[in-house]
């Protein structure tokens, strides 16, 4: 079938046609002030609708549209030396220390023995790990070495009261082993916001391992006892641990020796309980 018109016809389709637009969408006549600016269209809706484009135009003129860029919101996670920092009380340290999974030792279902005493001790000592005693009652030192600490004090005329005492690792260690030196170096830093915080005169390590791990250079006790170490600005002092005054009664005496040297520093220095 043919679609050709006469001009008369076309005329007469194309009046017709106006006629049911106009019935549709109203009068097309507009007077436009050329002397306003023209209004910005208000957006009623804010579904953004396709535009229906035929092959023909996008083949035609118009430049192929980049895909519009994402900004990617990045929140960056507080790191553990960030977490450990924020700690403004030895509260809200022993909170964090409660949730860390990387103070734990393989041995399961420990407490956390955080530490005990004078939150403003002049005077901090520090051991190695709790044991079965110190686990079960979540405090340090409470077992025979504990009891054997406690004698040394009051003989240099100090209590658990005047003191604060903590441990390098802060759970048990299973069978009551040595810290292992990753354990002690994931537990370091923890230990060393405490001692922050606490902010003693005098740090006394008792025994080896606690001395090695603060001062971070391996020597033998004998070589680090009778003097005062340098120590993130405080002093420090090294000494044979109860347990082993325990087992080995000779150690007593040297022991002796080195909390009497303790306390005459701690008087020097000014140190209250
Ligand atoms: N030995 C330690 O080193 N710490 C304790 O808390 C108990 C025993």
């Amino acid at each position: 079938m043919s679609d050709s018109f006469s001009p008369d016809e076309l005329i007469e389709r194309s009046i017709n046609l106006i006629k049911q637009q106009r019935e549709l969408y109203g009068d097309f006549s507009t007077k436009i002030d050329a002397t306003k600016p023209a209004e910005e269209p208000v957006i009623k809706s804010t579904k953004v609708e396709e535009p229906s484009v035929s092959f023909s135009e996008t083949t035609q003129d118009t430049e192929p549209q980049s895909p519009p860029t994402i900004k990617e919101k990045t929140v960056s996670m507080p790191s553990k030396s960030d977490l450990i920092a924020q700690c403004s009380t030895l509260d809200e340290l022993k909170a964090l220390c409660e949730k860390e999974e990387v103070l734990r030792t393989d041995l399961e279902g420990t407490n956390l023995v955080f530490g005990v005493g004078n939150p403003n001790a002049d005077l901090l000592i520090v051991g190695e790990a709790p044991g079965a005693n110190e686990d079960k009652i979540g405090e340090p030192f409470v077992g025979r070495a504990g009891k054997l600490l406690d004698q040394i004090m009051e003989a240099i005329n100090f209590t658990r009261d005047d003191i604060y005492i903590a441990n390098i690792l802060k759970h048990r260690p299973p069978n009551n082993r040595d810290p292992k030196p990753d354990e002690r170096k994931r537990s370091l830093p923890y230990l060393l916001r405490q001692i922050e915080l606490i902010n003693p005169k005098l740090v006394l390590c008792v025994g080896r391992i606690s001395a090695i791990t603060l001062l971070g250079k391996d020597m033998s006790l004998k070589d680090m006892r009778q003097q005062f170490h340098e120590f993130h600005g405080r002093e420090l002092m090294a000494t044979y641990h109860p347990a082993a005054l325990l087992r080995n009664p000779n150690w007593k005496r040297p022991t002796w020796e080195d909390v009497q040297l303790l306390r005459e520093r701690y008087d020097e220095l000014g140190g209250k309980p």
